[in-house]
């Protein structure tokens, strides 16, 4: 079950999502606070199913930005990419 449609997480969160792990992560950053804001859910990247009409002008990635990363919570600033958050059954 779909719990947020559209949310934007830092490099570091998106290559946790994309690959299970993350090879040179920022000191900052830790999986823990990933699991901790997000304890029954699964991330998803680019989610086909975000591209509903009050997100179509939403692009894939934000080339920039230094606003609380919507994943681990940090302001780790830099790249945010689009995912979507999957109650875990
Ligand atoms: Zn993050």
């Amino acid at each position: 079950m779909l719990i947020d449609p559209c949310l934007w997480v830092c490099v570091d969160c998106a290559a946790f999502i994309a690959n299970g792990e993350v090879e040179d992560p920022d000191p900052e950053w830790s999986e823990d606070n990933l699991f901790w804001n997000w304890p029954n859910a699964f991330l998803v990247l680019n989610p086909e199913n975000s591209d509903g009409p009050e997100y179509e002008d939403n692009p894939d990635v934000i080339e920039f930005s230094n606003s609380e990363c919507e994943g681990c919570g940090s302001y780790l600033a830099g790249t945010r990419y689009r995912a979507a958050a999957f109650e875990i059954e």
